[in-house]
């Protein structure tokens, strides 16, 4: 997604509540076209940079 938004947190499940919650406030257009299988891969792919 086109977005510059950074996230930042005490931990990788802070970080990525906060992408989330971004994510569904300025980008609902773009959740509401993912399917489970695209949000699983974001969240697998955000696992893994933030480990
Ligand atoms: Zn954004």
């Amino acid at each position: 997604m086109d977005c510059d938004f950074v996230a930042s947190g005490e931990s990788a499940q802070d970080v990525k509540d906060k992408m989330y919650s971004h994510a569904s406030e300025t980008h609902a257009e773009v959740l509401k076209s993912m399917s489970d299988q695209d949000k699983e891969n974001i969240n697998a792919k955000m696992d893994s940079l933030l480990a």
